[in-house]
Formats: C-alpha cells, sequence, structure tokens
C-alpha cells in the first residue's frame, strides 16, 4: 500500500508536573493518517487535546512517544510545507496587510517583485483587494483571519493546519469563512487538517471527521463524510447532513457527559 501522505503513529503528550501542578496525560496513544488533498476535522470536547495533536504535526510542540510523517519524513519542528492558522489574531499588528502576507516571503529571501505578486494574488483570492495598506486593527474578525489565510497560503504549504480558526467570529461570518475555505481548498486541494468543535462545520467542510474522547484525547471515531463537493450552505439542512451530526452528537456528548459525571 502506498504509504499516506500524513502519518501521526502512537503519539501521546504528557506534560511534565510543574511546581504544585501534576503531570496531565494530554494525548493517549493516536494514529491517524490523511491522503494528499483529503480534508480531516478534528472534533472533540474541550480540553482533549485537539490543540496538543496539532501543534505536534505543525512541530510546534514535541510528541513524548510516537511520531508524525509527512511524505515519510520524519517532523522535527517547524516547516514551511506545513501552514498554521490559530483561532486568536495573530497578525503582526506592525506590519500592514500586504506585509503581513509578504513576511514569510521576505525571511526567505524572496525578490520584492515576486513578494508582492504573491501577497496580490492571496489578497485577491480572500477577497481583501483594496485592504492591502489597512493595519490589522483596522479590520474586523473575519477579515482578520482572511489575512492569516492569505499569509499561511501564500507560502505555499502543502498542508493547512488549522485549529478552529472561525473559533471567534460571529455566525455569519463563520459561514462565509467556510465557504472561502471549502472553495480554497477545491482549487488547489491543499491537504487540510481542520480542528473544531463546531459540529456543523465539520461534516460541511471535512471528507472525513474523526471523533476524539476526552481526556487523554484518543481517536473513538472515524466518519466519512459522503457528501459530494462542491457543497453549498444548503446541505446543511439535507436529511443526510442531519444523520451525520447525529452520529457526531451521539460520539461527542458521550464524552462530555462522562467528564460531567467524574466532576
Ligand atoms: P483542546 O485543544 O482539545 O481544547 P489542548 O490540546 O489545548 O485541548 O489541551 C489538552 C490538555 O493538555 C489540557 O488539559 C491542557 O490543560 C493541557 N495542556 C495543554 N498545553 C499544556 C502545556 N503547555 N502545559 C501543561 N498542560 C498543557
Ligand atoms: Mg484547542
Amino acid at each position: 500500500m502506498e504509504a499516506p501522505f500524513l502519518a501521526i503513529h502512537g503519539v501521546t503528550r504528557t506534560f511534565p508536573a510543574q511546581g504544585r501542578r501534576p503531570a496531565t496525560l494530554a494525548l493517549r496513544p493516536t494514529d491517524l493518517a490523511l491522503r494528499q488533498g483529503e480534508f480531516v476535522s478534528i472534533l472533540g470536547p474541550s480540553g482533549c487535546g485537539k490543540s496538543t495533536l496539532l501543534r505536534i504535526v505543525a512541530g510546534l510542540d514535541t510528541a513524548t512517544a510516537g511520531e508524525v510523517r509527512l511524505h515519510g519524513g520524519k517532523i522535527s519542528g517547524p516547516g514551511r510545507e506545513r501552514g498554521m492558522v490559530f483561532q486568536s489574531y495573530t497578525l503582526f499588528p506592525w506590519l500592514t496587510v500586504e506585509q503581513n502576507i509578504r513576511f514569510g516571503l521576505a525571511e526567505r529571501g524572496v525578490p520584492p517583485p515576486e513578494q508582492q505578486a504573491v501577497a496580490a494574488k492571496f489578497i485577491a483570492r480572500v477577497g481583501l483587494s483594496g485592504f492591502e495598506r489597512h493595519w490589522p486593527r483596522q479590520l474586523s474578525g473575519g477579515m482578520q483571519q482572511r489575512v492569516a489565510l492569505a499569509r499561511a497560503l501564500a507560502n505555499d504549504p502543502e498542508i493547512l493546519l488549522l485549529d478552529e480558526p472561525f473559533g471567534a467570529l460571529d455566525h455569519q461570518t463563520r459561514e462565509l469563512m467556510q465557504e472561502l475555505l471549502l472553495e480554497i481548498f477545491l482549487a488547489d486541494r491543499k491537504t487540510v487538517l481542520f480542528v473544531t468543535h463546531d459540529i456543523d462545520e465539520a461534516i460541511f467542510l471535512s471528507e472525513r471527521v474523526v471523533v476524539m474522547t476526552r481526556r487523554p484525547g484518543a481517536i473513538k471515531l472515524d466518519l466519512p463524510i459522503p457528501l459530494p463537493y462542491p457543497r453549498d450552505w444548503q446541505i446543511k439542512t439535507a436529511p443526510g447532513f442531519a444523520a451525520l451530526k447525529a452520529t457526531l452528537m451521539g460520539a461527542i456528548r458521550e464524552e462530555v457527559l462522562a467528564t460531567a459525571a467524574v466532576g
């Protein structure tokens, strides 16, 4: 069998005790494989280790045991073939929209005219033409996340790692951002690993939704989403959608209820 594009093998993470805080086992041995061009979402109760897993794939944190391979090569730190977008706004406030998007290119020594061309392309792509010289503080939350997405895409990553990127946005903006992301995914067929706690968002976007248990997290369900692309918002009211949602809600509720019972 062909080796998976992204392979997470037996990854665990224990945060060591610190002062009076005991050690935390955040992740139990976790396996997950993604094909190239696949869109997979991770759902799970708050604190179950979703961000920890994504940060390990990003190379921003290190697994206690196990490994992550991309193209067969072991990940040992951040790399530009992996583009991240986080929930909280991470734009550099002292740089304009365009400068934020050019930042990674400039760091790599890409010639300025090419930086400008690439930035212009992705600014248009996320619908922000005309805002090149704006400062992040002049933008709405949704616009800031568009810039963050454009900044990640400008580096031409092979995989996008998105950690609740729309989590702080209002409902309508969030839905528009989901459509934008889907459009970009279908145009480029980037591999996407997407963390969310929004079940509708996970179904709407993904080819596969993985559900994690409560902490220490492990994968308890791996559910294919057999809805054809392109998808538009109306699919969220289709019967097939509701059935998938019921399955996922049930799987997550079990975990949340078990946590509540323990205290
Ligand atoms: P999620 O993203 O699913 O909400 P996280 O991956 O952020 O969960 O956290 C999983 C668990 O690991 C939580 O109990 C959290 O408190 C703990 N944790 C996360 N990062 C650290 C850290 N740097 N040091 C200690 N504990 C941490
Ligand atoms: Mg998180």
